[in-house]
Formats: C-alpha cells, structure tokens, sequence
C-alpha cells in the first residue's frame, strides 16, 4: 500500500467536501455549481486516489454511492431492481481497457457485439406497467429508492399509458430517458427571465427540475419527452439489448434512431467520432454515446459491480472545460512588448488536445481570479481557441499559498516594466528588449505574413543569441556560411533557409505591412491598406481621417498606423527594407518591370532528384522569387535544375543548349547572387 502524506489526505478529504456540495447543488437543489464535465473529473481524481490509498475510503465518500438522495416532497418508492449508473470512459483508449477486462473475465463468448446508443442528457425514469397499464413512473434517486412521480409522467405524451400488446404480461418494466428538447429549454428559461426567476444551468437540470414539480399542470406545459432504452420482460424470448429496443418500439415507446450494432472498437470509435460533430444537429442534447454488450448471456454473466454494470459504458465527448492543478505562473512577452501572465498547469486533455499552458490575460484578471500557484483550476478550451482559466476551485486549495504578484522587471531583458494609467496591460518598453525582436521576427516569418519556411522559433532564439540578427533587416544578409553550424542545421538546411529569406522580397505588400506586426494591423486589414494606399509613401503621409474614410478601417487602426510610421527607428526599418528589396508597393501582375529580379519572367524545369529540396519546394521558391515552373522542355525553357538521375529532359536541354543549374545555383541565382 502507497504511504499516506498529510497533503495526499487533505486532498482527499477537499475533494470529498467539494464532490458532495456539487452533488447536493445538482440532485437535491437542481441548481449546479459546476459543469458536468469538471465534477466527472474531480470524481475520476478521487476515485484514482482512493485506489491508490485504498485505507483512506470511507463509506460516506460520494465514490461509494450510486445517486444522491432525492428532495422529499414525493412518496419514496423502492425499485424493483436497482438503477445502477454507468463507468465512465473519457477517451477510446479507456474504452478499449474496458473492452480487454470484460473480455478477461467472460468465458466462452461468442456474440461479441456491441449495441452504441446515443446518451441522452437528461433523467432517467423507470415505469412499471401492469397488465399492459402505467401504474407507476419513478425517479433513478439513489439507485435504490427513487420518487413516486407517477402523475407527472402521465403528461409525457410519447409515453404510452397503455401498451401496444394484444397479450400484455403481467408486469414489464421500461427504463429510458426524459429529456427537454432544446427549443423548448430556450423558451422555459426565457420565459423564466421575463418573470426575473432563477435559470435552470442545462436542459437535464430543467428536465429533472420540471419532473419534480409538484403541480402536474406545470409538468404538462412543459412538455417533457422520453426515449426508452432498458426492457425488464422477465420469462420472455428477447435475448439482446438489440431486440428489446425493437420490442419496445412496437409496445408503442419512442426509441431514439440512432442506435448502431458494431462488431468492433473501430466501429465504435467511427460511431462516436460521428455523433460527437453530428450532434450538433440534433434537437436535444447527448453528452456522449453509451456502450452496451448486446447479448443479454454475457450481460448476466459479467453482472454489476457496486455501482455499475461491467457489461456497459459511457463513452464520453471530449471536455472543453476540465480541472487540473496549476504548477506555476509565469510571464510571457509578445512581439508588442505585452507581457501577458501564464498558468503552467498539469497536463490535461481538452477539446481533443493535450493543455498544459493557459493564457490568464493581465495582472487584474489573475487578482480577479485570486489565482495561486497550485490551485486547482477549471480550464477552458473549444475548437482552435488559446486554453483560459475560468475559474479557480478554492475549497481545493492547499495550505501556506501566496498569491500572486506580477513581476516589476521584464523576466527577457530586466527593464522595468511599466503599466500606463487606464491600461490593463503592463509593457515591457524596452525597444531593443530579445523578446519583442523574437517575436518580431517570429511573426514577419509567419505564414500569413512573408511565408519564409524554415525560419522557426527555436533557429530564431538561435540567431539572436549569437547576435547574428538584431533585427528583421539582418535576416537579409545573412550567409550559408554563418548559419550552417547552428544547431541542427548544416550547410544544406543553411541554404535552402537563406534561399527561403532571399525568395521572400517578392511577397506582395500587403503580406509585408501585415509582417511589420503594426497593432490592429491583421493579415485582412493589411490587404485593404495595401489596396487603398497602393504605396508605403502615400500609407505614411495619409491622414488618420483618410485612413479611417476607407471602408472596414476604423479610429483604432487609423491612429494606431500613424503613431507607428512617426517613430524614427520604424522609418528607418523601412528605409532599410525597400533597399535589400522588400516590396512596398502594389504591382500588377504584368507590371513585371518595376520589379524584375533575375528570376522575373524566366522559365524553368526542375528534373531529378535534388540534394535537399523536394520537387515542389523548388517549385514554390522559384515562383516566389518570381518565375515560372513548367514540366516539359521546350526552346521556350531558360534554365533546367538538374538533380541526381534526371533522365530524359536532361537529354532535351543539352540538345537545345538550354543553362543547367545545379540546386545550389538555383539558391544562388534567387540570392541574386549568380
Ligand atoms: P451518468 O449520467 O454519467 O450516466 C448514467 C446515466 O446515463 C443513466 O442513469 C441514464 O440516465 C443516462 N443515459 C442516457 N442515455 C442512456 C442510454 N442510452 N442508456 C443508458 N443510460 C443512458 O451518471 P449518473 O450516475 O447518472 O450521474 C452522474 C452525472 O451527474 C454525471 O454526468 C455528472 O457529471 C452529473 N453530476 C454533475 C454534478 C455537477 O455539479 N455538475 C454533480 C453531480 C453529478
């Protein structure tokens, strides 16, 4: 057994206090305090503690119940059966665990499928039916007890009060889901609004909410729907949950479509991958998909543990928001000189990614938030989105933390940093600080700006340590010879990035404004500059109020460009970018004079197998710098780039006396250096 601290201990019992005040907010109050997602972790955290310090379980630790205690304002019904929750998985790969330990403990198996629904976000009730007659409808409560709600589900129109059989047994008993379309959630809290009372947080809360209203007339307005999903048909031929989802349907119950047989993980995991984008179509809300052993046999034979059945499992859709402890804070400076405070955090997977960064804005949001060094945090992420802290969980707070203090001097340069009244942001304004020249020149190097590959973070940190750029004019002279000894690079790598730097003075000027990183100056605004103010003289000299008369560029951008062109040092850099032959004006396509280079309207072939440039990468640089790249040699050709076992275009071009290159020609004569 593990040894037991006294901060293992605290954890455990914070947890404990924090899982059931969530526990009680959400079953007794259906008011939560914390999204679904969040608790299924923080409960997942203390489950993994609890086998891990196995000494430390007590009976009252919220893992060692089924639900919690229903509010008491119905009769308490005791269920036949018990409603047993369903094991968690949070990814496939738990899936898959979870499919390798029933297969360990099930003997001779042979229907192995698996029956995948959708989990329906909302309540579960059971329903006994006598002689083919409701005659009660109860709430899961704890799994054991439930209430007697059986008036309110009367008002259930999709649930039959007589069953569709000509022979109806004796009793059956039906188990699905009630649920809250999501239109008719939207109109209850709206409504809820207009009369200033409480929202209700999701639509299973309204639903679990509304079931339990005392006046069945409420209930009835409301409009409550049910998908069934469970058949407890004793002595009958069914013998899979496929068949009693198809009975259940012709005794008249509403069984959602989207139900799948699948013979594999890999069927469940298309299934699952599916309905996590579809979903989103669909009128009511699912948390994820619910996988079941079809075959009632093997369901029998695994059986239940305390809690749930080891025949089935909920395969949950990855979170956007999870808990996870923050390990540090630090400071990160941007190109702009923002210094922008970051939660280094334990590892945690969001949104389909692995987060160990989170963004926390500025000084006031980390006081606001009273965010220390090692909280426990809700992290939040969605799609492409940079993860943030929303929320710092106090209760899991451990003794003896600071709280937090931004730092006075810049952590790159240690300048004093300097935060302008009324500013939320504090600013390193040290010009010449590494940090903004890094960032600087990350971002003239990106993608939407001049497009130069090769040129990553880790060569920039590089060539700024060895005082080989100071700044983005330096990247222009640059040599094979000064770069080829950095680490990772060598005299190939070296000149295929010089050739990339050198291919990059024939991007448009807008990808160039875009590029000097001016605020408010983004990639789509740059292209309306460069269109409006087709020289970077007539953009210089222009008023903020002709800036702000071009439509889609407002008093932001307008003052934000003038500010910037009246700095000497940013004259300068221009100064010095249209001499090594950066384009500061708008061409058109056949205006090819004014910036001819000796690529400029030439043709080329590239045949073989080059040293280090792949055949498109040769293709895009010769374009870049202004030529054109055909596939067939003609007399039309002006040079042809020979690699290893060119074959028969070599043979033409020495016919034709067309100019061989060689790679490192090519790289040269874009250098225009040949
Ligand atoms: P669960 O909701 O994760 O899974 C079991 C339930 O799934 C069943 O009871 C049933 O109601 C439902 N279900 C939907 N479709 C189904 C289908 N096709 N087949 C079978 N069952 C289906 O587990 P749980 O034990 O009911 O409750 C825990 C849930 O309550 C968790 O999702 C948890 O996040 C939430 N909770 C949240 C808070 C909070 O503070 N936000 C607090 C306590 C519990």
């Amino acid at each position: 057994m593990a040894a037991v601290t006294s901060e293992i201990e605290q954890r455990i019992a914070q947890l404990r206090v924090e899982l059931q005040r969530a526990g009680y907010a959400y079953y007794v109050l259906d008011r939560p305090i914390m999204p679904d997602e969040v608790y299924d972790r923080l409960y997942r955290q203390l489950q993994e503690l609890e086998t891990q310090y196995p000494q430390l379980i007590t009976p009252d630790s919220p893992t060692q119940r089924v639900g919690d205690k229903p509010a008491s304002k119905f009769t308490s019904v005791k269920h036949r059966i018990p409603l047993y929750s369903l094991e968690n998985a949070f990814n496939l790969e738990e899936l898959e665990r979870w499919q390798s330990r029933w297969q360990r403990q099930a003997s001779k198996v042979n229907d192995f499928a698996y029956v995948c629904e959708l989990k329906i976000d909302g309540s579960a009730l059971a329903l006994t039916y006598e002689n083919g007659i409701l005659v009660k409808g109860a709430t899961r409560g704890d799994g054991v007890r439930g209430e007697d709600i059986t008036q309110n589900v009367r008002t259930i129109k999709t649930i039959p009060l007589k069953l569709n059989l000509d022979n109806p047994p004796a009793t059956v008993e039906v188990r699905g889901e009630a649920f809250l379309p999501l239109d008719i959630f939207e109109a209850i809290n709206q409504e809820r609004q207009e009369r200033g009372e409480s929202l209700f947080a999701n639509p299973r809360n309204a639903a679990s909410g509304t079931l339990r209203q005392l006046d069945s007339k409420i209930v009835a307005a409301r409009q409550l729907n049910f998908f069934a999903y469970t058949l407890h048909l004793p002595q009958s031929e069914i013998s899979s949950q496929w068949e009693s989802l198809e009975f259940l349907q012709e005794m008249g119950f509403l069984v959602n479509p989207n139900r799948k047989l699948c013979q594999s993980v890999e069927e469940i995991a298309e299934y699952y991958r599916h309905w996590d984008l579809a979903r989103k179509n669909l009128a009511y809300m699912t948390d994820g998909v619910v996988v079941k052993l079809n075959s009632y046999r093997l369901q029998q034979q695994l059986g239940f543990t305390q809690k749930f059945p080891r025949w089935a499992i909920a395969l949950k859709y990855p979170a956007e928001e999870s808990p996870t402890v923050v390990k540090d804070i630090i400071v990160n400076v941007g190109r702009t000189g923002a210094v922008t405070p970051m939660a280094i955090m334990q590892p945690v997977q969001l949104a389909g990614t692995t987060v160990q960064r989170a963004t926390l804005h500025n000084s006031d949001r980390v006081a606001e938030l009273d965010l220390r060094v090692g909280d426990t945090v809700i992290v939040h992420k969605a799609g492409e989105i940079i993860p943030e802290v929303v929320r710092v969980l106090i209760e899991l707070r451990p003794a003896n933390t600071q709280p937090y203090q931004m730092p006075s001097h810049c952590p790159e340069c240690n300048s004093p940093l300097v935060r302008p009244s009324g500013e939320a942001v504090t600013r390193c304004v040290n010009s010449s600080c590494p940090a903004i020249l890094r960032g600087s020149i990350i971002h003239w190097a990106s993608r939407d700006a001049l497009d130069i590959r090769g040129l990553g973070e880790k060569i920039v940190i590089l060539l700024i340590e060895r005082g080989l750029v100071n700044s983005i004019v330096d990247l222009y002279s640059l040599e094979v010879e000064q770069i080829a000894d950095l680490e990772r690079m060598g005299t190939k790598s070296a000149a295929k990035l010089v050739a990339a730097i050198a291919a990059s003075k024939q991007q448009p000027y807008a990808r160039v404004l875009y590029g000097l990183g001016i605020r408010y100056v983004g990639s789509v605004n740059a292209k309306i500059l460069a269109e409006n103010f087709p020289t970077i003289e007539q953009l210089s000299s222009a008023s903020v109020e002709t800036l702000e008369a071009v439509y889609g560029i407002g008093t932001e951008i307008a003052r934000s460009l003038k500010e910037w062109f009246e700095i000497t040092a940013n004259q300068a850099l221009i100064n010095s970018l249209q001499k090594v032959g950066l384009q500061f004006q708008n061409f058109s396509p056949t205006d090819n004079a004014t910036q001819s280079t000796s690529l400029t309207g030439k043709t080329f072939v590239v045949t073989g197998t080059l040293p280090t440039l792949k055949r498109n990468e040769a293709k895009n640089l010769i374009e870049q710098a202004g030529g054109k790249v055909t596939s067939a040699v003609s007399s039309k050709t002006d040079y042809v780039v020979v690699g290893e076992d060119a074959g028969s275009k070599l043979a033409k071009a020495q016919q034709l006396g067309i100019t061989q290159l060689t790679e490192a020609q090519l790289l040269k004569l874009i250098q225009g250096k040949s």
